[in-house]
């Protein structure tokens, strides 16, 4: 079997579009216009790229972007301070502060200090209970944007049996409540699962969201399964750089169902679906009716 390719590079502008749709008519029937306000303290070069990357993207679909940048040693106080005036703006619908911080700040402090209704990346306290008791939640962006390509290759995921392996706050456990939420019948598996070949093999539906480059082989893969790799990893490859996923693509795109490549799978659906749920936090503000289809 050769696998088909969920390409997430064109499934991600799929959802900008809709999402630019959207914030046109928020605009013109409403005269709203969403606003994403982005914190970066310090000078990080990952997260330079990616606050620019965001920013840009968030004026592309017609929100306003708000560019909050601090400096390295910036006081927790300061943070707080400037969290809770973007808490308290009506402008603003969605706060994001890029990860990591400084040593030097508490960031679960600092995360739990955003508004819960503006918290677009998911990760309050209070949207991580929402979201294990299956109620209404801001859900973290990557694992959003997997769900949705899943949702899109076989529509209904009910009784599909899928393997998360990695089981970190950010991506890992969210995934898993995401599939549990449409009735598959998951397993998490990390570093100390014992037979993770034994594991893999059983899944219809594989996540790969560890980190290490290459570590699924075709061979654990079962034939026909939907592989999404979430891992992004830089290697030197015959003297070149090069990124590659968690799973070892040539091998499993022989035997999987439908594979996500690295890069141009997960990773542009990340960014897509940051702006949906800053669309969505602008509609709940608003008490207007949610987007279809941009939420889980
Ligand atoms: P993390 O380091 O927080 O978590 C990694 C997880 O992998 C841990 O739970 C650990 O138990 C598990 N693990 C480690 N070694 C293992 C092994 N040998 N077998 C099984 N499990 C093992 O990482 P993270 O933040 O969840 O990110 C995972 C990967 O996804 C990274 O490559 C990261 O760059 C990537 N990522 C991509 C996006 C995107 O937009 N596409 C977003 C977030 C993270």
């Amino acid at each position: 079997m050769v696998a088909q390719v969920i390409d997430g590079k064109a499934f991600a502008a799929k959802v900008r579009a809709q999402v630019a749709d959207q914030v046109a008519k928020l605009k013109e029937e409403n005269g709203i216009t969403p606003g994403l306000a982005v914190v970066l303290v310090g000078e990080d070069p990952a997260s330079q790229v990616y606050v620019r990357s965001k920013g840009k993207q968030t004026v592309e679909v017609g929100m306003n972007s708000y560019e909050h940048k601090l400096d390295a040693d910036t006081s927790e106080e300061d943070l707080l301070a400037l969290i809770d005036k973007l808490n308290n703006d009506p402008a603003v619908h969605g706060i994001l502060v890029q990860l990591p911080l400084p040593k030097h700040l508490n960031e679960d402090l600092v995360i739990n200090s955003i508004d819960p209704a503006k918290d677009v990346d998911g990760f309050h306290i209070s949207n991580v209970g929402l979201l294990g008791t299956g109620q209404k939640s801001m859900v973290p962006c990557t694992p959003l944007g997997c769900l949705m390509m899943l949702r899109d290759y076989h529509g209904s995921l009910s009784g599909m049996d899928a393997v998360v392996i990695g089981r970190s706050n950010i991506v890992g456990k969210p995934m898993a409540q995401l599939l549990l939420g449409d009735s598959c019948t998951v397993t998490i598996a990390h570093s100390r699962t014992k037979d993770l070949p034994d594991v893999v093999r059983r899944a219809d539906i594989v996540v790969a969201a560890v980190g290490r480059p290459e570590m699924v082989p075709g061979d654990w893969i079962k034939e026909g399964a939907t592989v999404i790799d979430v891992g992004i990893n830089r290697i030197e490859r015959d003297g070149k750089n090069k990124l590659v996923g968690d799973v070892d693509y040539a091998s499993a795109a022989e035997r999987a169902g439908a594979i996500t490549p690295v890069p141009g799978g997960v990773g542009p659906m990340t960014i897509a679906c940051l702006l949906a749920n800053t669309l969505t936090a602008c509609c709940r503000a608003n008490g207007l009716p949610e987007p279809e289809g941009l939420t889980a």
